[in-house]
């Protein structure tokens, strides 16, 4: 619980802030600084800490993000550890879908519960400019054997930007003829470089405009109270399509997420750089009680969430160093 009464859920751990893309919305173009591998949470560590939050700190979900976290080798040991130790708690993945084609069969064999494919378009191009790599169709093949391997529903998320916004369309209709549950979110000044700019990122209402042009869509509401994707059904429906409005109407005020980075700083917010360093604790000998007092003192002192954004300015961190 937080010091404005808000309960964190939905925890969200970075495996590693490496990646094989570079969005630039997200990583600058040479990467981030390679952590060395004892920088980052073992295997064992990772488990220890999900297994302290959800007996002891009320989190009933996980989800493994990154950097990408196919790039661990061990995805798989930690996601069958965390599922044996508890059954009932659902681990979901979220990840750029390359490598997934070679080992989504044991991601599901492992009991991953959910899987978010992130995808910005379906046009080879745009893609390479956009992850500055030339791998859209590894991306495809690793969607492909997600559905193959019985990860359904995937959700394809693909983030907002004047680059493809004209093309949003086609990505929708796209997903809606594989079954695939799209949802948009709006760019969110975490890149690496700064150039993210409030007078032109793209916003929900920009989306709902360019769809309307090819869809009739009508407003289903959120999936629950707290999740933050509102929702539209799609010509009539079965399918849907999701928009995460995080700036031009943002849900701090029932935010449940908090997050782990890579090195084991336990984060409450994103846009804050208020952290609490919870490896020196582990490694120093720590038992449980102390993790969760630096966990509980961290989750108090939670910021509101982000400034209008009008006000906003930059945390320190990008969002492949905090884990989206
Ligand atoms: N590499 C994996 C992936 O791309 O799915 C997992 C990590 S990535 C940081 C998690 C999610 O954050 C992705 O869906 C990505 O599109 C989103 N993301 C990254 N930078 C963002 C930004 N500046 N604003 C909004 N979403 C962002
Ligand atoms: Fe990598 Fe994901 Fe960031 Fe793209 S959004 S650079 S795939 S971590
Ligand atoms: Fe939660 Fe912070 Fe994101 Fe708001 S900005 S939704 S408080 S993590």
């Amino acid at each position: 619980m937080d010091g404005l009464g808000r309960r964190a859920r939905d925890l969200r751990i970075s495996l590693t802030q490496a990646c094989n893309l570079r969005c630039h919305y997200c990583m600058p173009a040479e990467g981030l600084a390679i952590l060395p591998r004892e920088e980052l949470l073992s295997a064992d560590e990772v488990v220890r800490l999900v297994d302290v939050a959800v007996d002891q700190l009320g989190i009933d979900e996980v989800r493994l993000t990154g950097g990408e976290p196919l790039i661990r080798r061990d995805l798989e040991a930690i996601i069958a550890a965390i599922r044996t130790a508890h059954p009932e708690v659902p681990v979901a993945l979220t990840t750029n879908g390359l490598g997934l084609a070679r080992r989504a069969k044991e991601l599901a064999a492992a009991g991953l519960s959910r899987i978010n494919v992130s995808l910005d378009t379906v046009d080879r191009e745009l893609f390479a400019a956009i992850t500055r790599r030339d791998r859209l169709p590894d991306v495809i093949a690793g969607i492909d054997a997600a559905v193959t391997a019985g990860l359904a529903p995937v959700k394809i998320n693909a983030v907002a930007l004047q680059q493809n916004l004209d093309r949003a369309s086609e990505l929708l209709r796209w997903c809606l003829d594989r079954g695939l549950a799209l949802r948009f979110i709006e760019a969110m000044p975490l890149d690496a470089e700064g150039t993210w700019d409030r007078n032109s990122y793209v916003t929900a209402a920009d989306l709902l405009a360019a769809l309307g042009e090819d869809f009739a869509l009508t407003a289903v509401g959120r999936e629950d109270a707290g999740a933050p994707a509102e929702r539209w059904r799609v010509d009539g429906g079965p399918g849907t399509v999701g928009i995460i409005a995080s700036m031009s109407r943002s849900f701090c005020g029932a935010c449940d997420r908090t997050r782990i980075t890579a090195e084991g700083r336990v984060r409450p917010c994103l846009f804050s750089d208020d952290e609490i360093d919870l490896r020196s604790i582990l490694r120093g000998g720590g038992d449980d009680a102390d993790l969760i007092a630096a966990w509980r003192e961290v989750t108090w002192r939670k910021s509101p969430g982000h400034l209008p954004a009008d006000i906003l300015t930059h945390p320190r961190r990008s969002m492949g160093a905090i884990g989206g």
